[in-house]
């Protein structure tokens, strides 16, 4: 899979304001937690940010001078290592031993919450084999108010990890590419286990499912988005196959199919879409006016940040930090930033 929180936008939800109210309406209601807003200043205006409940809240009437606008990206991925147990041929992440350093990262992770972005998401290769994995969720959760994610093939979460998990990550991207025997062809793992590991999964935070979607998954679409579902699955992500050394670029009659199939969508699962695959797609974002790096970017498992997990080459992230780094890669793409 994919081991990214690269961009994604939501699909079929025309009106985002009308969505960000109802949900405002649902936690005056159904939550008796205190809330615990984080902030984030922007183009677009004043983002408030609870990452137990999922919930954002854009003040969009007010304008913020842009040297007070929050200096790191909204979202950040952080691929852990590169060692994986799975070979999928869709894979572009390079099969090295690359390693990072825990205190490297948790100090990333630092400089990343003081400098406004919310949320983390961690993967690799398969994060789950990061030495201590556990351990860097429960610091992100309690050292930093960022969000934590981490995108899995799943196979690899045991109960105790599960038991150090939870309560110290907000949300698991599962991959989940066809069902069955095309599942089984590409990952050459058991989907039976697969399902299984799902209930593991869903006791431990919220989840989504990831689908790589190419010329044999996307006649699958329906009998994922079920199965998903039937687990407790709160959003299926689609990913558009890239080009590796193995395997091809998704073609234009996948992508026509797959845009028959978004259409054509009942169900319950939010569905989101890579933001790189995006256009054509009914999808909302709010937060246009913060694109870029402040939106979002990538450090690979060499110590390298970069626009997204598909770049090939970045900055290599030094002694300075990563906003010294992300200032660097920023004027390497002429960003402007203030
Ligand atoms: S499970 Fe492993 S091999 Fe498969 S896509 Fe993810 S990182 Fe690559």
């Amino acid at each position: 899979m994919t081991h990214t929180e690269k961009g994604t936008q939501t699909v079929g939800s025309p009106d985002a304001r009308g969505g960000t109210a109802a949900a405002l309406t649902r936690a005056r209601t159904d939550s008796p937690r205190p809330r615990e807003w984080k902030t984030r200043f922007g183009p677009s205006g004043i983002h408030l940010f609870d990452r137990t409940a999922g919930l954002n809240v854009l003040l969009d009437e007010v304008t913020v001078e842009s040297t007070r606008w929050s200096r790191a990206p909204r979202q950040v991925s952080v691929a852990l290592t590169n060692r994986c147990d799975l070979a999928c041929a869709h894979c572009y992440a390079p099969k090295s031993r690359d390693t990072l350093h825990f205190d490297t990262v948790t100090g990333w992770l630092n400089e990343f919450d003081t400098n406004g972005t919310l949320g983390v998401g961690f993967g690799g290769g398969e994060p789950t084999l990061y030495p201590r994995f556990t351990e860097l969720c429960q610091h992100a959760a309690c050292e930093t108010r960022l969000s934590v994610s981490f995108t899995t093939h799943g196979h690899g979460i045991d109960r105790k990890m599960a038991d150090g998990l939870r309560g110290s990550v907000h949300f698991i991207r599962v991959s989940m590419d066809g069902v069955k025997d095309t599942y089984e062809s590409i990952r050459r793992r058991s989907f039976a286990i697969l399902v299984e590991q799902l209930k593991v999964i869903q006791g431990i935070s919220q989840f989504g499912v990831n689908v790589v979607v190419n010329k044999r998954t996307v006649g699958e679409l329906d009998e994922v988005a079920e199965v998903a579902a039937d687990s407790g699955a709160a959003e299926l992500l689609l990913l558009p196959q890239e080009q590796t050394h193995r395997v091809s670029a998704v073609g234009a009659a996948t992508m026509r199919e797959l845009q028959r199939w978004v259409d054509g969508y009942d169900g319950s699962l939010k569905l989101c879409i890579n933001e790189a695959h995006a256009a054509g797609f009914p999808t909302c974002d709010p937060l246009v006016a913060e694109h870029g790096l402040r939106a979002y970017a990538h450090i690979d498992a060499t110590g390298t940040i970069k626009p997204t997990s598909y770049h090939a080459t970045g900055v290599a992230v030094g002694e300075g930090g990563v906003l010294e780094a992300l200032e660097l890669l920023a004027r390497d793409m002429r960003e402007d930033r203030p």
